[in-house]
């Protein structure tokens, strides 16, 4: 295996969340969720939580100097140095070119971007599961669901476009069991 420095990359409900758990078990190295991270804020109402909020709830993006700031301290913490799975950052070109400066700095190459992929019609109807499951409010509003894909396509999906002449995605089929998913993803990033 290359290394332990990685992206969990996908569309809102592709499986990032549950992947990530199964994998920093297997890799021993810690969960970066800035979906998380930002839940945390807004539930404490700290005042990154505050800024955040109104962002989340549109199904759009929270600005850069507010997300790369807060993913810039998080790779500052000691716990990263065996590796670390980001799931969720970057979301966009300019995040991308950020985390390459920021890892450059620490000293860590990014390694994998695994790219989760499911259909629009599987996203819909895994978020409406998730939201009686979870309570997210960002999953259970349909004009807030569609803006984080029409999110996704228009700012996230062009990240794979940096990040595919460097070599480092691993596309994997996001449909199926979670075992098989894991069992897909756990191929890819050690073959490679
Ligand atoms: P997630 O749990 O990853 O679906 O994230 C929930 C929400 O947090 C997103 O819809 C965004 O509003 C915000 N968010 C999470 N990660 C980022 C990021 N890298 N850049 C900007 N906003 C983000």
């Amino acid at each position: 295996m290359k290394g332990k420095n990685i992206v969990l990359f996908g569309p809102p409900g592709a499986g990032k969340g549950t992947q990530a758990l199964k994998l920093i078990t297997l890799l021993n190295v810690p969960h970066i969720s800035t979906g998380d991270m930002f839940r945390y804020h807004t539930k404490n109402q700290t005042e990154l939580g505050k800024k955040a909020q109104e962002y989340m709830n549109a199904g759009g993006l929270v600005p850069d100097e507010i997300t790369i700031q807060m993913v810039r301290e998080r790779l500052g913490n000691p716990d990263v140095k065996e590796g670390f799975l980001l799931d969720g950052f970057p979301r966009s070109t300019p995040q991308a070119k950020e985390l390459d400066k920021m890892l450059e700095a620490i000293g860590k190459p990014l390694d994998h971007v695994v790219n989760i992929s499911v259909s629009d019609d599987e996203i819909r109807t895994r978020l409406a599961k998730r939201a009686g499951i979870e309570g997210r409010k960002d999953d259970a509003d349909q004009s807030v669901i569609q803006k984080r894909m029409d999110t996704y396509k228009n700012q996230s999906e062009p990240c794979l476009d940096y990040y595919r002449p460097l070599g480092k995605v691993r596309d994997i089929n996001g449909l199926g069991s979670i075992d098989e998913i894991f069992e897909r993803i756990r191929a890819a990033i050690t073959s490679s």
